[in-house]
């Protein structure tokens, strides 16, 4: 039975209110184009409630022992997990992506908010030894101040957990501008953090118009730091305005991964892991592989078999049994997929199979695999952001590094060799925040993530992603 998918409101100071203005924008879901609910619209008014209760917060949260606030974000995770399946189905139907996509994220969430709060139990700081007798010089970590987080649409749960996680284990307080495609979900994580006793006003949950409240947030004296996960154009105009106002960032942005296939590899494998993860949440992930490069001698074997695998997906409503590519999460998307396929096939792409919108109804778009791509292609350069795989050959390894390495992206790279020389080779020369070889293995907590070039500046995820939230302090004092 279809659960009904709640309005979201704004929470503000501790309380789910509507907007001063009472303005609201609509939810649509993506699979049938019905509006399913409504979201409150914050204008400055609403920003100022947030930024006042944020900075009355952080003066008690940062004095909370790493202890007493690991204890708390425990809770939290566990009355996220606990309502995992209420919690996945809203997000399936606000974003589109299958059920036990959706469940993943969703138990992916607590798991990520378990782990920050023990790693903030272990931000230690340092004694420096001395040059001369009855000094003591200490380095302290302590939490920056209060944070903007935005985040988008394609993990509306998963964006959301590991920059507050983090920055809440860290002694920072929040200011989230939220994805206004996909509110309900990110509405029940915040739920989870005020019932497990957050202190009011540590964390402020937003939406409205992106760019006015970025612009508003961002030169704030209030907000101390700035985290953004979006396209690198966006990117690259809040790390602007971050500097202007000299206020840390951590930048997640676009990629354009390259999936190396050499002549050595296991090919079975290498087409079940990267065609899985080509059409994993519609290949609306920033670590999607993009630029599918095999090798002149595995090319047929490979590009027949990543075919099989696209012609056999099951393409439909995520909440229905048995799907395993939902819609594109909204019609902008449906247009840009649109326009990168006719783009390509203008300039002598074939398609070889999908390549259009399915059905009319819902913004669905078929798993599509394409060779014969030319190098000036806009999907050989710009993220696709969709279940769109061009797969090209090569013949020398220098060759396939060189072209892994031409885009300003550097965000995640794979490869598939059964070389240990070969990995190392890749492993080394490939410019990107992240490299996976022989497996998917990216996006854990555990590990660091984030991007070099243009895909952006530090990293979510290991002990990486608290740092990020905290500032250097030495102290040097002598004995009395
Ligand atoms: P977009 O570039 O307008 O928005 C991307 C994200 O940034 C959204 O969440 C949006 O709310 C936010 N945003 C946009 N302008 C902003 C501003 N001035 N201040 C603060 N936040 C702002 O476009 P879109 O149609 O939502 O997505 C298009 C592209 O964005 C995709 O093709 C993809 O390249 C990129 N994207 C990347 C990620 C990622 O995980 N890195 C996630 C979503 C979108």
């Amino acid at each position: 039975m279809l659960q009904n998918y709640p309005n979201t409101q704004l929470f503000l100071d501790g309380e789910w209110r509507d907007s001063v203005s009472k303005e609201t924008l609509e939810i649509i879901n993506p699979a049938t184009e019905e509006v399913i609910g409504k979201l409150s619209h914050a204008r400055k008014e609403d920003l100022d409630i947030a930024l006042t209760a944020a900075d009355k917060a952080f003066k008690e949260w940062k004095d909370v022992s790493a202890y007493e606030r690991s204890k708390i974000m425990r809770k939290a995770a566990d009355i996220f997990r606990s309502r995992a399946n209420y919690i996945a189905k809203l997000l399936t139907m606000e974003q589109g992506k299958p059920l036990a996509e959706a469940m993943i994220e969703t138990l992916g969430a607590a798991d990520s908010i378990e782990w920050y709060a023990e790693e903030g139990r272990r931000a230690y700081g340092r004694i420096i030894p001395p040059r001369a007798k009855g000094i003591y010089q200490f380095v302290f970590k302590e939490p920056v101040g209060v944070i903007a987080a935005f985040t988008p649409w394609n993990f509306p749960i998963n964006q959301v957990v590991k920059k507050i996680a983090a920055a809440f284990a860290a002694g920072c307080t929040a200011i989230v501008k939220g994805p206004e495609e996909t509110p309900a979900s990110v509405a029940e994580l915040v739920k989870a953090f005020d019932e497990a006793g957050m202190p009011k006003g540590s964390l402020n949950l937003v939406f409205g118009i992106p760019a006015e409240i970025s612009e508003y947030l961002i030169p704030h004296p209030i907000i101390r730091k700035v985290t953004f996960t979006g396209s690198t154009a966006v990117g690259k105009q809040l790390a602007a305005l971050a500097g202007a106002h000299m206020k840390r960032v951590t930048m997640e942005l676009g990629g354009h991964s390259p999936a190396i296939v050499c002549e050595d590899a296991d090919v079975d494998v290498a087409v079940k892991i990267l065609s899985a993860n080509k059409f994993r949440n519609a290949g609306q992930v920033c670590i999607s592989p993009t630029r599918f490069l095999v090798h002149d001698s595995v090319y047929n074997k490979f590009v027949d078999g990543f075919v099989k695998k696209a012609e056999e997906l099951n393409v439909g409503n995520g909440l229905e049994d048995g799907v395993k590519m939902g819609p594109l999460a909204h019609d902008r998307r449906l247009t840009a997929i649109e326009g990168f396929v006719s783009d390509a096939v203008e300039k002598g792409a074939k398609i070889l199979t999908g390549g259009k919108r399915k059905g009319n109804k819902g913004y669905f778009f078929e798993p599509t695999v394409m060779t014969n791509v030319s190098q000036d292609a806009r999907i050989m350069n710009e993220e696709p952001f969709g279940p769109l795989a061009p797969i090209s050959s090569f013949s020398k390894m220098e060759e396939v590094i060189q072209e892994a390495n031409r885009l300003d992206y550097g965000l995640a790279a794979y490869a598939y060799t059964n070389s240990n020389k070969k990995a190392q080779e890749l492993g080394a020369g490939i410019e990107s925040g992240q490299v996976s070889i022989n497996h998917h293995g990216l996006g854990l907590v555990d590990t660091p993530f984030g991007g070099v070039k243009d895909s952006g500046y530090g990293s979510e995820g290991g002990p990486e992603g608290l740092e990020a939230y905290m500032t250097t302090k030495l102290v040097s004092q002598t004995g009395l």
